[in-house]
């Protein structure tokens, strides 16, 4: 599971929005308990931000090995936070009490907002929604925190279409400062200024992007990963020196092979489908080789391997 290192703080959007203040009373300041779905390493960082912004969190996992992981990662970035003065020995050990694991869906009956982060596949998340719909009250938000599908599609999925929203956090949330807001079709204004609202409690920046495949950062993102990794397919060079290239050359923080590494490189096929599909572009195709390396298990650093090899004391490059 990748742990949160210290990266350079990338500014906020342009177009980034931040919550207008509502009324005390309002159902903005309704959402106390939140549900976290998927336990990874999406699910752990969303967790770990709205624990410590003082809401009280359920976690669950379908796989209860990760809910447990899960929550020593989480106490491990704290500890972290701790270390490097970012927060209080007493914030952490508060943050901590406020979540507990929730082994069934049904435990997050009395939440106010569910935010859905487990694997990106379609039929994963309808399958939780259905599973989830009946033991939530009426008014519960449901939030995704998918990085490229259909919102409007996923929301049919549930009881609420109205009070249905993207809510798209990025990796690693701790240290991200923007988080994607994504209406569907039929998401209505009160759940949109409650998400907005809710959002402005963790201290994070809001970008609002329309619902359309990969929305805004993974729409511009995932390509670039995409075609680095055709560049390292057709030979045009090795993964260092594609990495190098990007980092020294672009001045960006990580290499596009290392940062396909730290998404998932199973989230990045994902991802490229959507995108694929959604838009019916040729220039969205899959590189076979991501394709490849996602059937041999090789997701990146999840699983100790990907374009690197993570289980030594430094990695190393694969190819
Ligand atoms: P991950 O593989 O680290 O974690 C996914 C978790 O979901 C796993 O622990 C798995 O056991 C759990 N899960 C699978 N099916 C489940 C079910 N039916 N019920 C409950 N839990 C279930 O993946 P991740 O990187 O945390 O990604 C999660 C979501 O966040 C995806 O939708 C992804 O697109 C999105 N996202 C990922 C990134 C990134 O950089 N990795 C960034 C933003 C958004």
């Amino acid at each position: 599971m990748a742990e949160v290192k210290e990266r350079s703080k990338e500014r906020p959007m342009a177009r980034s929005e931040q919550p207008r203040g509502l009324k005390a009373g309002s159902m903005a300041d309704s959402i106390r308990k939140v549900g976290v779905v998927g336990a990874g390493q999406m699910g752990n960082g969303i967790a770990h931000v709205c624990a410590l912004s003082g809401f009280e969190v359920l976690l669950n996992d379908i796989a209860a090995d990760r809910i447990a992981a899960g929550l020593a990662t989480i106490n491990g970035n704290l500890a972290r936070q701790v270390s490097r003065q970012r927060i209080s020995e007493e914030q952490r050990q508060a943050a901590i009490k406020r979540i507990t694991p929730a082994k069934s869906l049904d435990e997050l009956a009395d939440c106010d907002l569910v935010i859905e982060a487990a694997t990106e596949q379609e039929d994963t998340k309808r399958k939780i929604f259905s599973a989830l719909c009946p033991s939530l009250k009426p008014e519960t938000i449901i939030g995704t925190n998918t990085s490229s599908i259909s919102i409007t599609r996923l929301a049919a999925a549930t009881d609420r279409p109205e009070r249905f929203i993207g809510i798209h956090f990025m990796n690693p949330v701790p240290l991200m400062e923007l988080v994607e807001v994504i209406r569907g079709i039929a998401t209505d204004d009160a759940t949109f200024e409650a998400t907005k609202h809710f959002i402005g409690k963790l201290g994070k920046q809001i970008a609002v992007a329309e619902d359309f495949p990969a929305f805004i950062v993974n729409r511009i993102l995932l390509p670039m990963i995409n075609e680095a990794i055709y560049t390292l397919y057709e030979g045009v060079g090795n993964v260092e020196a594609i990495d190098a290239a990007m980092r020294l050359g672009a001045h960006h923080p990580m290499g596009p092979l290392e940062l396909a590494d730290f998404i998932g490189l199973d989230t990045c096929l994902s991802v490229m489908q959507v995108l694929h599909e959604g838009l019916a572009d040729s220039k969205y195709r899959p590189c076979p080789l991501l394709v490849k390396y996602v059937e041999a298990g090789w997701l990146g650093r999840k699983t100790q391997r990907g374009f690197y090899d993570y289980r030594g004391e430094k990695p190393v490059p694969t190819r």
